[in-house]
């Protein structure tokens, strides 16, 4: 069989885990690979006792002997990336021998942070929620032709690049209001640059091609969830990239024909960060213990995230969109002290009941519930009680649930017989 290169990608709004997951398998790869995103992301890992949390680097970065390669779809704040070197260097990672840097990957400059920050506080109430670390703006830049990448840091003439596209965000900043001092941003960014030099920087595409027939195995690492993707979404109320599963072959360059297995994370219940539809959310204090709980607090911002049972029209829509092939329940534990577990079934809109993803997510849709008893405790395992959810879960969406996670812990990882074949 031809080598293929497998996918893990987020089935909900962000924040379901992944890292754990990706840290957890990454024995089983050789490169690892991140495919969209920028310093937005937080995965959080969990081993030995201590918490690493990781913005732009791969989740693989801690397995000795793994690449992690940061593709071209995803944007780099050097800044932020070398803090986040420092820290792994720090932690005894050799960086230079486990990092690798996409030349296409395209660099968001201290005046997209300023320029992100104007647009948000422009949109007043209806805000999306953006984390402003300049993510969006440099995807613009990107889409608009603008962008500068890392390949360009090789190039002579870089500071008249960056020059140029300085003043054309000045001249944006200027319709928002007065224009920010910057040059304390700027000096640290251009040291960082320099310092950034220490990463190699590869073709990904020719890496990963490489890699390919040489035999080596490779996952494909996604940021934030299918819901937040830029098409598939809940727009507008959504990321700047592509979350999705087709997103890791834009953002690495893969041909669609070398897609392995696509793993969806989920968590067994559902969470979002910042504004956007949420048909299951919990305003009450139910929703209150599964933010305690569960320690729903960004990683990155520190944000409190909303919380709300689990969605199966939307983990549906996430099987169908990605093609996931297998999933992975994040947080199960989260739940143990629930008596009754809800799940919803449907939506109610305008009267109707369906069971599909609408085209938009607006306050009219109204969640359908199925109620479920509760599991008490996962420290010995899987209870009668959760797989039965978790049946009920793989029946409604006709994908296996393979892993169960039960705690933060690399050890607390189950590996589960599935109930259905995919
Ligand atoms: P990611 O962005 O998808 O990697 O997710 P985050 O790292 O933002 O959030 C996942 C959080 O949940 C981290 O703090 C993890 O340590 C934690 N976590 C992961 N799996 C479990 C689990 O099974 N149970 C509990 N209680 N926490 C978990």
């Amino acid at each position: 069989m031809r080598q293929q290169v497998d996918v893990l990608l987020g089935a909900q709004w962000g924040d379901e885990g992944k890292g754990k997951v990706v840290d957890v398998v990454a024995p089983d790869y050789q490169v690892i690979a991140r495919f969209q995103g920028g310093p937005n992301a937080g995965h959080t890992l969990l081993f030995e006792g201590r918490k690493h949390v990781l913005h732009t680097i791969p989740s693989g970065v801690f397995r000795p002997g793994t690449k992690n390669l940061v593709g071209n779809g995803v944007v780099i704040d050097p800044v932020i990336f070398l803090r986040e070197l420092k820290a792994l260097e720090e932690e005894g990672v050799d960086t230079a021998e486990a990092i690798l840097l996409s030349r296409r990957a395209h660099l968001i400059l201290p005046t997209h942070r300023a320029l992100d920050a104007a647009s948000e506080a422009e949109k007043g109430k209806s805000k999306i929620g953006s984390t402003l670390k300049g993510i969006g703006p440099t995807y613009m830049d990107k889409t608009g032709r603008n962008g500068l990448r890392v390949g360009d840091l090789e190039r002579g003439d870089l500071r008249t690049l960056y020059d140029g596209l300085k003043r054309k965000h000045e001249r944006l900043l200027g319709l928002y209001g007065d224009l920010p001092d910057l040059r304390e941003a700027e000096e640290e960014w251009m040291d960082a640059v320099r310092q950034l030099e220490r990463i190699p920087r590869v073709d990904c595409e020719h890496y990963l091609d490489e890699a390919l027939r040489e035999g080596r195995s490779i996952l494909a690492e996604g940021a934030q969830g299918t819901l937040l993707d830029i098409d598939y979404g809940t727009y507008p109320f959504v990321t700047s990239s592509n979350t999705i599963s087709a997103g890791a072959c834009t953002g690495l360059g893969i041909p669609p024909t070398r897609i392995g297995r696509v793993i969806g994370i989920f968590k067994a219940y559902c969470t979002r960060v910042g504004s956007g539809p949420f048909p299951t959310e919990l305003h009450d204090d139910i929703g209150e213990r599964m933010r305690q709980a569960g320690h729903e607090f960004g990683s990155t911002t520190g944000r409190p995230r909303r919380c709300g049972w689990l969605d199966l029209p939307a983990l549906r829509f996430a099987v169908m969109v990605n093609g996931i092939s297998e999933l992975a329940m994040m947080k199960a534990d989260v739940l143990n002290d629930f008596g009754t577990i809800r799940v919803c079934t449907g939506y109610r809109v305008n009267g109707s009941l369906t069971d599909r993803m609408p085209y938009t997510l607006t306050d009219d849709v109204e969640a359908v519930y199925e109620d479920l008893p509760g599991w008490g405790d996962t420290a010995a395992g899987i209870p009668a009680e959760l797989e039965a959810y978790i049946l009920r879960i793989e029946n409604a969406v006709g994908v296996p649930v393979k892993l169960v996670s039960t705690g933060p812990d690399r050890a607390q990882t189950i590996l589960r017989a599935p109930g259905v074949t995919a």
